[in-house]
């Protein structure tokens, strides 16, 4: 014999149903079955609801329980031919009248007892079995029902009865060694005590059902079909990259499903465990997936880590206190007062000091706890020997679990780690000691990061997924969507990087995709988007909460550069090509540092300095491993070198200056450029990052525009003022160019201080070649003392300075 159990969600409606006898129609084929049922999907939770307002004397549980009859009745129109259907309605109605009559009893009194909810909750899977039974019958199955109240026997737990297993297991033997029929229909969840009354094993313990009647009949099989393909490496709704795992151990099965893996209620495992019978979780809505074959030895793959499962709404208490030190008994007094209670401990930690003791409980037991504890304790507490019990709300355990985590060393250290880098706080910690478990215990609101970043960690081969938040989709923006767009591929190929871009901004508008943003679409997608705020777009990426989230600044402006602090903090990782942040008053440069250490959130500006050159990494490099910087000497102006290098006398100043903005060199305002306060900027970056403490106004800057240009207040009249000014300019290039040397803007870090200014630059010197655009930068430092290590190379364009950016990211990628 088998034993099969169709769960809410299969038996939810009539279309749901059929796909149930199809199903049983395949399994009689080769041997009698026994099928168990549960209510039809959300019954249960509907007549719990009704229940609770009849006896809050609200008249509006007689629409809940219309709502209830309806489905009933409208699936016996839709499964049952018409000339058998009379006598099938006739009798769930009557059964309808009875429970009509219980709610109202429990209305006029105002008042339900456990017993007479658990009387009420039972017509759930009573209807439902009787209903498919029918049904089975009228399809020619040689099929007949059976009350489970008279095969189960509980004590008088309302709401949760424990099984008298030997009249359980006898009345079973009996009933199922001599019944002739080929199916055998049983309500679940259900079941009768010694006294008569009806009784409940727990809520989904219909699983618990079939499990019983399994072992007790020794069937060769149990199998549970339900609304997922078998037992996920984490709750599928949850995390979108779970999959179904093969075969898995009892042992694992239970431990998974006790740390909240609700698709198997916990208590199932037991009674086919003891008679070693194999369990089979299967789909109902896709037969032909394999789904999850439990067994004593599992043969799937070795891998440690099985599963990752998560309880919600636990509460932490821990009790502490100097007279806990040395004095046997304290724990046992704990648990004895929680046990009289009924207060299930989930988790539980001891310092080695002993000088608290932590415990995990529901959320829903915490009141009873507090209060039992702090009466039991009462005496010590007025000592002041341990302090009264602390309360800690609005937490969840997520817990790894597999049978050979205990040959796997290091794994706690991986587990913890990541959840760190993502910035999940983790409040206590425990590890079962069969080592097939170990949970941490987080805020419920970090659930789902914690439980993707795990499950990316252990079981996606490595994949790391990088959520991206774009704002400035201009020249450098639109770049760099293109470049990610190409790479993404070799990134998730080569790299194990799977790149997301989840929000775009530009100023107008914003537009949020938890599912990715399509790279080949976003202008479209964007253009649909909600109207642009920067405030909004930090609260929407700070509330998705997702791992490995970075922020990409692609702007120039400083309300987006004052907002980096509020993602640090969240643990979301900055990459700019801003410079306003790190080039602002020193301690907010700091603070941002600070943040990024503290919350373990790369805070990245390479391109801030020579657009895509690998300029501040080196640095970074350089003193990571111990070196100092003594000099620097720069031209770090792509814009300024344009300027320069075809600037002489056939041109007009103010042309070449046109042409270098139109070709995108210079910042949206030239003067920018032009007065040197961007290459003030950029050394003054260079010079913190080689760790000096410095402020803009620190750095001397020798300005080659005249007064009157730097006065003008727009662009246009930047350009006016520069023409009115063609001979100072011309002036400029002519003594250069009599002594033979070239016009470079030269920046300069030397004994701690820094200066900017057009320099003239003999022939041989390092500078004198610089082409176009280009960029240079000399570090002289005490290893580099004589020949400077010298970057050089293409510093500005949106292209370099969108693959800047891009290798940023890659960095965070395999931070
Ligand atoms: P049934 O009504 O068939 O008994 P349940 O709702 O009780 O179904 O259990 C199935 C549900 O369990 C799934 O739809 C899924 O949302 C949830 N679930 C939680 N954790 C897991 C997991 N690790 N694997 C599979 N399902 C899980
Ligand atoms: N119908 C019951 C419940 O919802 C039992 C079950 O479905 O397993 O809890
Ligand atoms: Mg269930």
């Amino acid at each position: 014999m088998k034993v099969l159990k169709f769960g809410g969600t299969s038996v939810a409606n009539a279309e749901n149903i059929k796909k149930v006898k199809d199903i049983v129609q395949n399994a009689v084929k080769d041997q009698k079955i026994v099928v168990v049922v549960s209510a039809l999907g959300g019954v249960t939770d509907l007549l719990i609801e009704t229940a609770q307002l009849a006896s809050q004397q609200d008249e509006k549980y007689t629409d809940l329980l219309q709502e209830i009859e309806r489905r009933h009745l409208e699936s016996i129109k839709d499964l049952i031919p018409v000339a058998q259907q009379s006598k099938v309605l006739s009798a769930v109605k009557r059964e309808f009248n009875i429970l009509e009559t219980l709610l109202e009893g429990a209305f006029l009194i105002g008042e339900i007892t456990p017993k007479l909810s658990d009387k009420i909750v039972s017509y759930g899977e009573l209807l439902s079995s009787f209903i498919i039974n029918e049904y089975f019958e009228s399809e020619k199955l040689y099929s007949v029902f059976k009350d489970a109240r008279t095969l189960i026997i509980t004590n008088e737990n309302f709401g949760k009865g424990i099984v008298d297993f030997s009249t359980t297991n006898q009345l079973c033997e009996t009933y199922f060694g001599t019944v002739s029929f080929d199916v055998v229909v049983v309500p679940g969840f259900v079941a009768s005590s010694r006294e008569g009354n009806s009784t409940t094993l727990g809520r989904g313990g219909s699983d618990y059902t079939a499990s019983i009647i399994a072992a007790a009949i020794e069937a060769e099989k149990l199998e549970i079909w339900t609304d997922v393909s078998g037992m996920y490496t984490a709750n599928p709704k949850l995390v979108h990259q779970a999959v179904a795992i093969n075969e898995i151990s009892y042992e694992e099965a239970m431990e998974l499903s006790h740390f909240g893996a609700k698709v198997l209620y916990p208590p199932t495992i037991q009674p086919v465990l003891a008679k070693g019978i194999p369990m089979h979780i299967k789909n109902t809505f896709n037969p032909e997936a394999n789904g999850t074959l439990i067994t004593k030895n599992s043969n799937g793959t070795k891998r440690a880590v099985r599963g990752i499962s998560h309880i919600e709404n636990i509460a932490l208490l821990s009790l502490e206190g100097s007279g806990m030190v040395g004095i046997p008994g304290v724990s046992k007094k704990l648990f004895e007062v929680l046990s009289n209670g009924e207060v299930n401990v989930v988790l539980i930690t001891q310092a080695s000091s002993e000088h608290s003791i932590c415990l995990g409980v529901s959320q829903d037991d915490i009141y009873k706890a507090e209060t039992l504890i702090n009466e039991a304790f009462a005496y010590e507490i007025s000592l002041g020997k341990i302090k009264p019990l602390i309360v800690e709300k609005d937490l969840a355990i997520v817990a790894l679990v597999g049978d050979n985590m205990k040959s796997h060393q290091g794994l706690s250290g991986r587990m913890f780690s990541s959840l760190g880098k993502n910035n999940v706080n983790i409040r206590a910690i425990a590890q079962g000691a069969s080592e097939r478990n170990i949970s941490a215990v987080i805020e419920l609101k970090d659930v789902k990061k914690a439980l993707n970043t795990l499950h990316e960690k252990f079981f996606e081969d490595n994949i790391k997924q990088l959520n991206l938040f774009v704002m400035g989709v201009g020249n450098v923006g639109a770049k760099f969507l293109k470049q990610i767009e190409q790479q993404r591929k070799f990134l998730k190929e080569q790299m194990k990087l799977n790149v997301r871009v989840i929000a775009l901004s530009n100023s107008r508008k914003m537009v949020f995709d938890q599912g990715g943003i399509s790279l080949s679409k976003w202008q479209e997608q964007l253009q649909n988007g909600e109207q642009a705020d920067i405030q909004t777009f930090v609260k929407k990426v700070n509330e998705l909460n997702l791992r490995n989230s970075i922020f990409v600044d692609n702007t120039a402006t400083e309300l987006v550069s004052n907002t980096y602090g509020e993602y640090l903090r969240n643990s979301v990782s900055v990459v700019t090509c801003n410079k306003i942040a790190s080039s602002s008053v020193y301690s907010n440069y700091l603070q941002l540092k600070d943040l990024s250490r503290k919350y373990n959130a790369p805070f990245l500006f390479e391109t801030n300095v020579g657009a895509g050159l690998p300029i501040i990494d080196t640095l970074k490099n350089l003193i990571a491993s111990g070196d100092k910087v003594t000099k620097i000497q720069a031209v770090l102006s792509g814009s300024l070198n344009f300027v320069f290098n075809n600037f002489d006398n056939t041109t007009n100043f103010e042309n070449v200056v046109k042409q270098a903005q139109e070709e995108g060199y210079t910042e949206p305002d030239p003067k920018i450029d032009l007065s040197g306060i961007d290459v003030m900027r950029k050394i003054l970056i260079l010079a913190r990052e080689s760790g000096y403490k410095m402020e803009l106004e620190d750095i001397e800057n020798e300005s080659f525009l005249p007064q009157e240009c730097l006065d003008t207040d727009n662009v246009d009249d930047f350009y006016t003022s520069l023409v009115q000014n063609k001979k100072h300019f011309d002036s400029i290039f002519e003594k250069a160019a009599s002594k033979n040397c070239r016009l470079k803007y030269v920046a300069q870090f030397e004994n701690g201080k820094a200066k900017v200014g057009l320099q003239e630059i003999p022939e041989g010197h390092p500078f004198y070649n610089l082409e176009g655009k280009d960029n240079i930068v000399l570090f002289f430092t005490e290893r580099y003392v004589e020949q400077p290590l010298l970057i050089k190379g293409a510093g500005a364009g949106a292209d370099v300075t969108a693959s800047g950016i891009f290798a940023d990211i890659i960095r965070i990628g395999n931070f």
